[in-house]
């Protein structure tokens, strides 16, 4: 264990599944008396008896009245998620059975667990690097399911996992550099440095792709800027109100936040997405703001990373919206063109020198799904889907940063032909940036490879 908590005996719980209605939600339990507990309000068989990695169905009873039907599933310490003892209820997904069974663990003498505890316990037992540690923190301050899925992907080691492959193989090109340097009166060459300049090359690589998802993994945790603009009467605060009553975020879940400051907060698909200026939709009204028109919400343009312009297909013209594309960028841009109730779909062809117009009806919810999906692909586009590391910390992008410069000064030097006791302190450099991500000591690792590996013989050249 790294250190110890105040707390650390409690018994945590909390509904590991989104809240709301699903077919089966899952509760768990993590601590010295999850089984415990569980165990006493589960009288088909004695939990306490069975092995770990065990699933057991039965009902979850308390005095005679039964809660829900379930299935239990057993992780006995040290082999857990957290390392403690673990165990996890999947009950029918009804609100009121979550609700009722949270209550009564927690009666039965759980806690309910913090944001992002049980990984933080995870991390206190060791089961976690320190990379893995910081998506821990990532994860603690994340507000939707799936930036807290994100973030369970570094936690899985996805960051770490990159970053260990691509230290492994500078290690080894550093060791056999310094190495030659200890024979430098013999005309030895240890190092291949065709193959180190194709490491490089990789490495650049690796760090430039790492840094580029860093605009996704920040969009994840820190959430999307939006904005509704358009005229009045064009549905803005209707299609807000359809937005909210379909996607509000639960704000309760945001640390250090109240209801009365925080914006309107939408989660898409898990991304959080913050609507700038509410209230401002809400009291467009009236000829003053109408004359305004899109000035009024330059600021708000600015300050959006993506801008929904709302427009009424009955009204809007070409050139109007030409003037929007022109105003607010095609990057951030996502037209909606609303009120198609009123319309038949030929007005449609009036729009069809524009790529990516979302038709909807904000009165009647008609293709609002559509528009979620046009703004999860504006901003996410297929990256969450594909297979690797989202790079969610901005300490992170601070050394990888750094070791771009190194990697690129080992690259000159090659280039250069510099010397071997040059070139080894650029790649020391760039080991050092890799090391403070990962919070590792690069010169013990060195003399690991000098002297555990047992590789040597088979890597030296004698030119
Ligand atoms: P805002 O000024 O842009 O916020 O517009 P509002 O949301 O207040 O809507 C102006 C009027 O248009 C209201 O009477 C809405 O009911 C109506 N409206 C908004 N969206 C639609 C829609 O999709 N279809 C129809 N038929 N009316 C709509």
């Amino acid at each position: 264990m790294r250190e110890n908590m105040s707390n650390w005996n409690d018994t945590i719980v909390a509904l590991a599944t989104a809240p709301g209605i699903g077919a089966i939600a899952v509760i768990r339990l993590s601590g010295t008396k999850a089984i415990d507990i569980v165990n006493g309000v589960f009288p088909k068989k004695d939990l306490l008896l069975q092995k770990t990695h065990t699933v057991h169905f039965g009902k979850i009873e308390f005095e005679n009245i039964v809660v829900d039907e379930v299935v239990v599933t057993l992780y006995r310490a040290p082999k857990s998620y957290t390392g403690e003892e673990v165990v996890e209820i999947s009950c029918h997904g009804s609100p009121f059975i979550q609700d009722s069974l949270l209550q009564l663990i927690i009666q039965q003498g759980a806690r309910l667990a913090k944001p992002g505890e049980f990984t933080q316990r995870a991390f206190l037992n060791a089961k976690l690097d320190l990379t893995q540690a910081e998506a821990v923190a990532d994860l603690i301050a994340s507000n939707t399911e799936a930036s807290r899925q994100a973030a369970l992907y570094n936690l899985k080691g996805g960051f770490s996992d990159d970053l260990k492959l691509m230290r492994e193989k500078l290690i080894k090109f550093s060791a056999l550099i310094e190495l030659e340097l200890d024979f430098s009166q013999e005309d030895v060459a240890f190092a291949n440095k065709k193959e180190l300049e194709v490491l490089v090359h990789q490495l650049q690589l690796k760090t430039n792709i790492l840094l580029e998802s860093f605009k996704l993994g920040n969009v994840i945790k820190n959430g999307v800027q939006v904005a509704i603009v358009g005229k009045p009467n064009a549905g803005k605060s209707t299609l807000l109100n359809t937005l909210l009553n379909e996607q509000r975020a639960l704000v309760s879940e945001i640390p250090g936040t109240t209801r009365d400051t925080v914006e309107e907060l939408l989660n898409i698909d898990g991304v959080l997405y913050k609507l700038i200026d509410t209230a401002g939709i809400r009291q467009q009204t009236g000829d003053v703001i109408e004359q305004m028109g899109i000035d009024k919400s330059k600021e708000k343009i600015i300050q959006a990373d993506i801008v929904i312009a709302l427009f009424d297909v009955n009204t809007a013209t070409p050139e109007q919206i030409h003037t929007w594309e022109n105003e607010i960028g095609l990057d951030k841009i996502i037209l909606v063109g609303n009120k198609m109730d009123l319309t038949t779909a030929n007005i449609v062809t009036n729009f069809n020198n524009f790529k990516n117009i979302v038709f909807i009806s904000a009165k009647d919810k008609n293709n609002i799904e559509a528009l979620k999906n046009a703004i999860t692909q504006k901003v996410v586009g297929d990256q969450l889907k594909k297979e690797g590391t989202i790079v969610t910390n901005a300490r992170h992008v601070s050394s990888l940063k750094k070791l771009l410069l190194a990697l690129n000064d080992v690259e000159t030097g090659l280039i250069q032909n510099v010397t071997g006791d040059l070139l080894a302190l650029d790649i020391r450099q760039a080991l050092h940036y890799l090391g403070t991500i990962t919070g590792e000591i690069t010169s013990e690792d060195q003399l690991d490879f000098i002297f555990s590996k047992n590789t040597l013989a088979s890597i030296i050249s004698f030119h």
